[in-house]
């Protein structure tokens, strides 16, 4: 899943309800929290699914890629050897089980935060919450401070707009304008290169063409008037805006970041006050990462098919047994189960971390007019699980079975930041089922653990993106439930 504690977070507090709202002015209201299901599973046995032969089968793949991760490095991240070796594993499976595979290569660019501070020191100190701004020049050594400046016009994007103020040496606050251009429908959170789901990276909203533009002349009207590091916001704006310059770095270009609204105007209060002093330590670089995704290749590839998805990538910081090695060997299950000819197609997506890339990729690149509905599987297998189903549409394919088994699940947000998300937006229907409901990091409350088990107050997957994310720190409750559920869809939709 993606989310923010990969590469690009540093200083600052996830902003979950304002992702919440801004998503679902997107694409719609988003699912409660309602529960549902039966009594039966009220209590459920903690072995639940110890003797199933679907979950050894599953598990037995995921000690596979585990021993990958520990022998190469402790991750299976796209672009490292981990990845490659994962893939392999996947491929010579699919070709036991009777498939031909095909890998669908690309590229993209990671950023990596090497520096990301913002700090006030003075006449308080505290870190603010802050984007570092992509496509500008580092910080020195050290980082820089400086006094608060304000430019005359707000904007400083005039020619005059740096007139008879001293800017020399200082970090100035300059106020994006607001994009020209109506919001559009597809304002959901850009996330290049954020991780798993819900957290501040997938908070973070690009900048309007119009509005970058008037940026890059504010930058470089700052540093022509000798400023050191600039601070933007957009008023109103409280969650991450990501400002990136594409154009090859301009030297002209000085560190910045942008901050939410509330900081912006408690700096205004100091420097009306006063004034305030700041220290911003800022690098970015650029990584190039070349990987691809495997895909099973269709007997007919123009009939009509169902993708089943999962993404096979882990975050650099851990081996992602959970995040996720599950989906993947789940994925590989149903993959066993379904003959060549079956009028579906079985993707393990690469660089979903980064951004949801892979899967990405396939929507822009591959034919969808075959496509029905992508099924998407990510984070199955959570210790402290409940089991959360999304979807527009096709997730009646899982809630039958799930009613119909007696077992409890919850409705997830469609578009939690996985896989699905592209195909949602490519207008493909999608369903998916998880542990975690869309949020790794969520704290099970009482009533869940009433119906789930596990323990309320702690995380669903408390080793989330973590070194921690081992096959000894998964789960095979919540794991059973949603092999046999994926098992019935595969069932239900190849027939
Ligand atoms: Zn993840």
């Amino acid at each position: 899943m993606t989310a923010g504690s990969g590469q690009r977070t540093a200083g600052g507090s996830p902003r979950r309800a304002v992702v919440a709202a801004l998503a679902g002015a997107a694409v719609g209201p988003l699912l409660t929290g309602t529960a549902h299901g039966a009594r039966a599973a009220d209590r459920p046995d903690p072995a639940r699914g110890a003797g199933d032969p679907a979950v050894g089968r599953i598990v037995r793949h995921m000690r596979e890629l585990d021993g990958i991760a520990a022998r190469h490095g402790g991750n299976r991240a796209a672009g490292y050897s981990g990845y490659e070796h994962s893939a392999r594993y996947v491929e010579r499976r699919l070709r036991a089980y009777g498939h031909r595979t095909r890998r669908l290569p690309f590229s993209y660019t990671r950023t990596d935060l090497l520096r990301d501070t913002v700090r006030q020191t003075g006449p308080r100190e505290r870190v603010l919450d802050h984007v570092a701004v992509e496509g500008v020049a580092a910080s020195p050594p050290g980082g820089a401070t400086g006094a608060l400046v304000a430019p005359a016009d707000r904007f400083g994007d005039a020619p005059d707009s740096w007139d008879g103020v001293d800017a020399r040496g200082r970090v100035a606050l300059l106020e994006l304008r607001p994009p020209k251009a109506p919001e559009g429908v597809r304002a959901l959170p850009e996330t290049p290169t954020g991780g798993c789901h819900g957290t501040r990276r997938a908070a973070l909203r690009r900048t309007a063409d119009d509005q970058t533009e008037a940026a890059r002349t504010a930058l470089r009207n700052a540093h022509a008037a000798g400023v050191v590091s600039v601070l933007f916001f957009l008023d109103g704006m409280d969650f991450g805006l990501l400002l990136r310059f594409d154009a090859p770095e301009d030297p002209a270009l000085p560190p910045a970041a942008t901050v939410f609204s509330e900081v912006a105007a408690s700096l205004r209060a100091d420097l009306a006050a006063g004034g305030a002093r700041l220290h911003v330590d800022l690098e970015l670089r650029d990584r190039k990462v070349d990987t691809f995704d495997v895909l099973t290749v269709p007997a007919d590839p123009d009939a009509p098919r169902h993708l089943f998805g999962a993404h096979l990538d882990s975050v650099p910081a851990g081996p992602g047994i959970d995040d996720n090695a599950s989906g993947s060997a789940l994925l590989l299950d149903l993959a066993r189960s379904a003959a060549r000819r079956a009028p579906a197609q079985f993707c393990w997506w690469g660089g979903e971390e980064d951004g949801m890339r892979g899967s990405q990729h396939f929507v822009d690149t591959e034919p969808l007019e075959p496509v029905r509905g992508y099924f998407n599987m990510d984070m199955v297998a959570a210790p402290n699980h409940v089991v959360g189903v999304y979807g527009n549409g096709p997730e009646r394919h899982y809630t039958e079975h799930l009613a119909a088994a007696g077992q409890p699940w919850l409705e997830g947000p469609v578009d939690g930041m996985s896989d699905q998300v592209p195909f949602l937006f490519a207008g493909v229907p999608v369903a998916g089922i998880d542990t975690v409901r869309s949020r790794p990091a969520a704290l099970k409350t009482e009533e869940e653990a009433r119906r789930f088990g596990g323990t309320a107050g702690l995380p669903y997957d408390p080793r989330y993106h973590a070194a921690g994310d081992t096959l000894d720190n998964t789960g095979r409750a919540g794991l059973a439930v949603c092999a046999a559920a994926s098992h019935a869809v595969l069932r239900s939709v190849t027939g």
